[in-house]
């Protein structure tokens, strides 16, 4: 049979290269803001953060720093209050995946359009994904409202992200693209897209982490996790994505190093039943094997050596493992107990992947 497939497309505006945030007034403008409320911490991002709120000048009305990894539920329900007692009609969110996340909670709420300002590679940016946690329990959902209107990608705010953030982070990145080959909703066009974002971050995250300075590397990755997001988006998300998810909620790991240190694994358990999906990521990253080569891209990027070394009890390994089978995510491969004791543990000890 020839080519079948659906691919739904999602609309967005990018603005991408070095000294785009200059436009930043300009892109509220075009979406008839004039009551912005900024979203983002005040630590590592505060001075990207107050630059940009110095740029909108009189737009900005309000700035809403309580952002945390996960988006817990209870600073989501204060963002919404913060959006409606300032009156913002639009969202305008500085910083990774957290800050993006909570101003998708407020939009989700209040309709209010986004633009956003990632300075990390997580990729939140591009998808209509929204997520927050509550009693160690991360809940996930689509909505086309959170979908930012537009997202301004310079790649000198990434100039700040140390190497123990980016590396974790591109790795994110690369797992959004990898997992995009074969999830349920993957198309050609995600598998183009998926094929260029693992060549950007291949080539451009070991030069980031060596040399945090170099912008043309910065910009290079950057341009992956902008296209990782997008291939995710549209491809949705499978095993991996929903391991991460589990053990995110339930111990509240650190979202970029958990997702680098679970990739190789959760890769060598799916490869047997997605061999040929995974052949471009193999061309991509000039290997012969991608779990092995994403364990020796973490190893040259120096993430782990576990996810015991980001504060996950080695004592929680039955109840992850039995909190992953209890969840029967989609999968490749029937997730049976065994198997996920492998991926796990591996995970967990940082070894190398099961061949
Ligand atoms: P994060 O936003 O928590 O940022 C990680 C750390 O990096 C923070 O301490 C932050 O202050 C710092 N930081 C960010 N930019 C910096 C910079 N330029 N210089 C110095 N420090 C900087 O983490 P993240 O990994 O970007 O995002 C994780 C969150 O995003 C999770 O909640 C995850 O669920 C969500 N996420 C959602 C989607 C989606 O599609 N909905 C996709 C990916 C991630």
């Amino acid at each position: 049979m020839g080519l079948t497939f659906v691919h739904d497309a999602l609309p967005g505006r990018v603005r991408f290269g070095e000294g785009a945030v200059t436009h930043v007034a300009e892109e509220v403008d075009r979406l008839g803001g004039s009551r912005a409320l900024l979203i983002g911490r005040r630590g590592s991002t505060a001075e990207v953060t107050a630059t940009i709120g110095d740029r909108l000048g009189g737009r900005c009305v309000g700035w809403f720093d309580d952002v945390a990894v996960h988006v817990p539920g209870e600073l989501a329900a204060s963002a919404v209050a913060t959006a409606r007692e300032v009156d913002a009609d639009v969202l305008l969110c500085v910083g990774g995946g957290s800050a993006i996340g909570t101003a998708k909670m407020v939009a989700r709420e209040l309709g209010t359009p986004i633009v956003a300002v990632p300075t990390t590679y997580a990729g939140s940016e591009m998808t209509p994904i929204w997520g927050t946690t509550s009693d160690r329990r991360k809940r996930t959902g689509r909505d086309p409202r959170v979908l930012p209107r537009t997202v301004i990608y310079d790649p000198e705010l990434t100039i700040g992200l140390p190497p123990q953030v980016g590396g974790p982070s591109g790795m994110n990145a690369l797992a959004h693209a990898i997992e995009a080959l074969y999830a349920p909703g993957t198309t050609p066009v995600v598998q183009v897209l998926a094929r260029e974002a693992i060549v950007a971050l291949a080539t451009g995250l070991p030069r980031v982490v060596t040399d945090g300075r170099d912008l043309e590397a910065r910009g290079t990755t950057l341009y992956g996790a902008f296209l990782a997001g997008g291939a995710l988006a549209v491809a949705g998300t499978s095993i991996h994505h929903a391991i991460a998810h589990v053990l995110g909620g339930a111990f509240n790991l650190p979202h970029a190093p958990l997702h680098a240190m679970l990739l190789p694994h959760t890769v060598a358990f799916a490869a047997p039943a997605v061999s040929g999906a995974l052949a471009p990521a193999a061309e991509a990253m000039g290997v012969g094997d991608v779990p092995s080569g994403l364990y020796d891209l973490l190893t040259r990027l120096d993430i782990g050596p576990g996810l015991t070394s980001v504060g996950m009890p080695a004592s929680a390994l039955d109840e992850a493992v039995d909190a992953v089978v209890a969840a029967q995510p989609i999968s490749p491969r029937p997730v049976e107990h065994h198997a996920v004791v492998t991926v796990l543990r591996g995970a967990f000890e940082g070894t190398p992947p099961a061949a």
